[in-house]
């Protein structure tokens, strides 16, 4: 595994594999290679410059345009709620700062990200694009309606919160495949995998979460309301 555009060697090595040590492993995140991925990617280069010592704490950040990158825990769990081996096309809903979606590329063979603010887009292609990963499309729309020009996906992962799974992902999901979403209120969810295979679609809730509000036709309206 590797990033063709980035040494790994910065100021805040130290803190990233700290971080994954103290915040992943410690937590029960066992999965070498979402390991192996977030040892790699610098999670400081998706943070605005002021924020860059903070980058590797315990904690989401604000990246902007009222959204946030999500907590590094977070995105290791759902990382690894997956179970991707590396040659899986993802479905990823909220580009946000583009954090994630570098995780996944290391992670899978390809990934199609879609992010409803542009102004986040495109900050996020410049870091993606510096660090050499070109197996990743982008684009700027409504995410609850998936991507159909690349479904099926083998694995969806939305990182924001739904008040319910919008049906054209469960659409999208190819046969044996999984989707990670977090799912309930406005102000806290709860993470939702969803799993297809022939004898349907079955879903089980687990960890409690705070996303931001999944803004769509099928998620929550523009204003708040549903
Ligand atoms: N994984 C990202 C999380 C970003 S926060 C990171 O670590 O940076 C969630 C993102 O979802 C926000 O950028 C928000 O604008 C985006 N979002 C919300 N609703 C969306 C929708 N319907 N389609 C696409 N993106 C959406």
């Amino acid at each position: 595994m590797k990033l063709n555009g980035y040494t790994g060697d910065d100021l805040y090595k130290k803190p990233r594999l700290e971080m994954v040590e103290t915040q992943l492993v410690k937590r029960g995140i066992t999965d070498a290679r979402v390991l192996e991925a977030m040892r790699l990617v610098p999670r400081h280069l998706f943070v605005e410059e002021a924020m860059r010592s903070t980058a590797y704490e315990d904690f989401p950040l604000p990246i902007g345009e009222k959204q946030t990158i999500s907590q590094p825990y977070m995105v290791a769990l759902m990382c690894e709620r997956l179970g991707m081996k590396g040659d899986e096309k993802i479905l990823e809903i909220g580009t946000g700062s583009g954090y994630e979606t570098s995780v996944l590329g290391l992670l899978a063979g390809r990934v199609y990200s879609v992010e409803r603010i542009a102004p986040l887009l495109f900050k996020a292609r410049k870091v993606i694009e510096s660090l050499g990963l070109h197996n990743v499309a982008l684009k700027v729309g409504d995410g609850t309606i998936g991507w159909s020009d690349f479904a099926p996906f083998d694995a969806i992962i939305v990182s924001a919160g739904g008040p319910d799974v919008p049906a054209p992902l469960v659409e999208q999901l190819a046969d044996g495949g999984r989707m990670i979403i977090p799912v309930g209120g406005e102000t806290g969810q709860a993470l939702r995998t969803v799993v297809k295979d022939a004898n349907g679609v079955k879903s089980i809730e687990d960890t409690p979460c705070t996303f931001v509000k999944l803004v769509g036709r099928y998620g929550w309206g523009e204003n708040g309301a549903n």
